[in-house]
């Protein structure tokens, strides 16, 4: 007898999605250092917050490891894309270490603009989420006590801060666009003479992967968004998503993790990807999705991305 068709599945793909320029950049620094210096190279934090991509770096000869004490003194050693404390060179290079440091050049500017906050005198919140590996190195630009760092709107209308001294804000570039509104509009109305960012500090990619999630959020009955727990953007883009009017958003690691059961008598789903998570990943989950629809697949471009960035001077030459 005939097989009865399958249901049909209707699937939007947010344009942007997946890789940013820094995490590619961040990978390629990895690969190529393994194919100049050779395997085993330590990798200092994940080196970019994707289980996949850092078994797949494993498995070329990448070691993974939390702290610097872990590197023997002959191994090349990379720094991860989120940045690290100034400690963290400094310490390298006290045991004559050779490193690479991954840290996107976008992290690396707001980096350089807290020191310069610092070297005029200007005390700075941090908006950010604690404990994040970002926030740690932002934080580690400077002497222990001058950033005070802001997670949410309480914080930032009960966070005492210095008397008589300016003040000026920077931000983890993950965030999401819409939260951190809210939280420099209390910023500015508590101390209205506040510097700013010249230009903002939320990156690009998470920028564009947040527009494109919410074009698409008011028609999908479900939001697939492939990433990690511990990738700040797409946890973000799970919040985005369910604020602009998805019933429900879902993050995934890996194809097999979505739960056909979720998609049960829906017509239309959207699908994103966390700046650290390969397209792989998201040709897994429309692998997934085909064991039970016929898909049609129809991709909604907010922003088109041209960004890319230099490997550091060591492998260029
Ligand atoms: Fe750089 Fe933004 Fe990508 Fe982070 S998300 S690595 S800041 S481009």
């Amino acid at each position: 007898p005939d097989q009865p068709a399958p249901p049909r599945l209707h699937v939007l793909l947010a344009g942007p999605r997946g890789f940013c320029a820094g995490v590619d950049r961040a990978i390629k620094i990895v690969e190529e250092a393994i194919r100049r210096y050779g395997a085993p190279v330590y990798v200092r934090h994940e080196i970019v917050h994707n289980r996949f991509v850092v078994e797949s770096l494993e498995r070329q000869g990448a070691v993974f490891v939390e702290n610097l004490d872990e590197v023997p003194n002959d191994a090349p050693v990379v720094f991860s894309a989120h940045g690290v404390p100034k400690s963290v060179p400094a310490e390298a290079s006290r045991r004559k270490l050779f490193y690479l440091d991954a840290t996107c050049p976008l992290v690396s500017k707001v980096h350089r603009e807290a020191e310069q906050h610092f070297a005029r005198g200007r005390h700075i919140l941090l908006i950010g989420h604690a404990g994040h590996p970002e926030v740690v190195g932002t934080m580690g630009q400077l002497p222990e006590g001058t950033v005070t760092l802001i997670e949410d709107e309480e914080q930032a209308r009960l966070a005492s801060v210095p008397e008589g001294m300016p003040l000026a804000f920077i931000t983890q570039t993950t965030l999401s666009v819409d939260d951190t509104t809210d939280i420099v509009a209390v910023l500015r109305s508590r101390f209205p003479e506040i510097h700013a960012p010249a230009k903002e500090d939320i990156c690009y990619a998470t920028t564009n992967r947040q527009a494109a999630v919410k074009a698409i959020a008011g028609q999908a009955a479900l939001m697939v968004v492939v990433g990690a727990p511990n990738s700040s953007n797409s946890l973000r883009l799970v919040e985005v998503a369910e604020r602009a009017g998805c019933p429900r958003a879902v993050m995934v690691q890996r194809g097999r993790d979505l739960d056909l059961a979720l998609t049960e008598g829906l017509s239309t789903i959207g699908i994103t990807a966390g700046a650290s998570a390969p397209e792989v990943l998201v040709e897994e989950v429309l692998a997934r999705l085909r064991e039970r629809f016929a898909l049609t697949i129809e991709e909604v471009v907010v922003a088109e991305e041209t960004i890319t960035f230099k490997l550091p001077a060591a492998l260029n030459a």
